[in-house]
């Protein structure tokens, strides 16, 4: 393995300029700050996104809504608009310093996506959203609506005969191709999701239940992705959802902030100069935490502080925004086998789009365990009766990373935030786990159970 070249160098040598590989490559948990971490300003500067396209995001959105409330009738509560609660976790920080025997000050807030309507985790926002902005774009090119239109009117079977002379195709570890197939099969598209070896039966049964074609691989998730596009390529009708690349599926995430800050005032819950604000996100190619995360950069500009949480077998967004080298490397070629029980996060190589638009916003990185994955589910359910899916904890231990470890001090000082630390609130972005069957949920909850004997 040390022999092994990546980008034509010794990985040796890899090591010797970014001493931290080694423990990365060791499968230890580790902890990443941004040193091309900046002022809002001046992160912009070379970011081709801006605020107009998250408002173009959201106003389609609301355009759908009141189609999504009559086609999903469970979204009728919230008027079609696919939102996701957010939960004070005091029992859980009190079990979190249990856990890391220090005192966490500050405000700890979980950010409930694993219950979003529809299809149960953050993928509702971003697939969802790129299948109705391409549903929207034939629909208006072949007047079939206009955009002043309630768009319930979409709910029809002439409608869904002209969708269908269309397919929509993605490459999926299993919550993308829910989202995308759920959505791309309501509205009538073909769809096919092409899954990698990864996926759980249970969310190809749902989604072979709906209608949609899924077509399975042996291999990892970019093989899969690869088959997706290739098939599309072959069919001037077909749609490929890229998550490796799209700005929609990124824009349709971003959008969460806007609604995030109006929870947060309901909740008398403050961010400006003097009340920070830390975001950990779970990361698999990056699109989700990364959109989001734009989203409030957009909103809050220095005052919030975001992290990609990822685990230590798929340490994709680490490597490549450690590296500068993005999606030119991957975890497999540092000898890391990318197998995690964390779905969704268990992605080899990162968005190269992403760690670009974000390389001077990000604050950092880190990974964890699955084991500690685990433990961190069973605890989150027995202090808090929240069930949520393992890839879904990897943005809880982010408050103990950042207030007590060597690497968090640091980024807290050189960001003059240390009298500022009682103020902070940090939010877990808890990405998924409604949908989880039960048997399964226990399965998870026990091996967690038995982690912490
Ligand atoms: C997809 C997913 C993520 C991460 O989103 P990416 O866009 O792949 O980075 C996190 N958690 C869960 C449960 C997911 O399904």
């Amino acid at each position: 393995m040390s022999n092994a070249k990546v980008l034509n160098k010794e990985i040796s040598t890899w090591i010797d300029e970014y001493p931290s590989l080694q423990e990365i490559i060791d499968l230890k948990e580790s902890i990443w700050i941004n040193p091309l971490h900046t002022n809002f300003d001046k992160g912009m500067e070379n970011v081709s996104l801006s605020e107009a396209d998250v408002l173009d995001a959201e106003a389609r959105l609301n355009r759908f809504a009141p189609y999504i409330a009559k086609v999903f009738p469970e979204t009728q509560s919230e008027n079609g608009i696919i939102e996701s609660p957010i939960a004070k976790i005091d029992n859980m920080k009190a079990t979190l310093e249990e856990i890391c025997g220090k005192e966490l000050v500050g405000n700890l807030l979980l950010k409930c996506d694993s219950h979003l309507k529809v299809s149960g985790s953050i993928k509702a926002r971003g697939g969802i959203y790129e299948v109705l902005k391409h549903a929207e774009d034939l629909a208006l090119a072949n007047n079939i609506i206009s955009l002043e239109d309630n768009y319930a009117k979409l709910d029809s079977d002439e409608v869904r005969k002209f969708f269908s002379q269309y397919s929509v195709v993605v490459g999926s570890t299993g919550n993308l191709g829910l989202s995308i197939g759920i959505m791309s099969a309501k509205l009538g598209f073909k769809v096919t999701v092409h899954m990698s070896a990864d996926a759980r039966q249970w969310k190809k049964d749902l989604l072979r239940s709906r209608g949609v074609e899924v077509i399975e691989y042996e291999s990892d998730y970019s093989k899969a992705v690869e088959e997706g596009r290739k098939q599309a390529e072959a069919d001037a009708n077909s749609y490929f959802v890229d998550d490796e690349n799209s700005k929609n599926l990124f824009l349709g995430y971003s959008v969460a902030a806007k609604r995030l800050n109006k929870q947060l005032k309901d909740m008398n819950v403050k961010v400006d100069d003097n009340h920070p604000l830390f975001v950990y996100l779970p990361c698999g190619v990056g699109g989700g935490p990364g959109g989001v995360a734009f989203g409030l950069k957009l909103l809050y500009k220095d005052n919030v502080h975001f992290f990609f949480a990822e685990p230590t077998h798929s340490p994709c967004m680490l490597i490549g925004c450690m590296t500068g080298e993005h999606d030119k490397v991957s975890v497999q070629d540092f000898g890391i086998d990318n197998i995690t029980a964390a779905d969704g996060l268990a992605v080899g190589r990162a968005s190269g789009f992403v760690g670009k638009t974000l390389e001077k916003l990000m604050s950092g990185c880190y990974s964890v365990t699955d084991e500690n994955m685990y433990r961190l589910l069973t605890k989150m359910a027995d202090s808090e009766n929240i069930f949520l899916e393992p890839s879904a904890l990897a943005g809880v231990p982010g408050i103990i990373n950042i207030l007590t470890s060597e690497e968090g001090k640091k980024y807290l000082k050189a960001n003059n935030l240390e009298d500022k630390i009682e103020n902070i609130t940090h939010i877990a972005w808890a990405t998924g786990g409604s949908m989880v069957p039960k048997d399964m949920m226990d399965e998870y909850y026990n091996k967690g159970v038995s982690l912490l004997k």
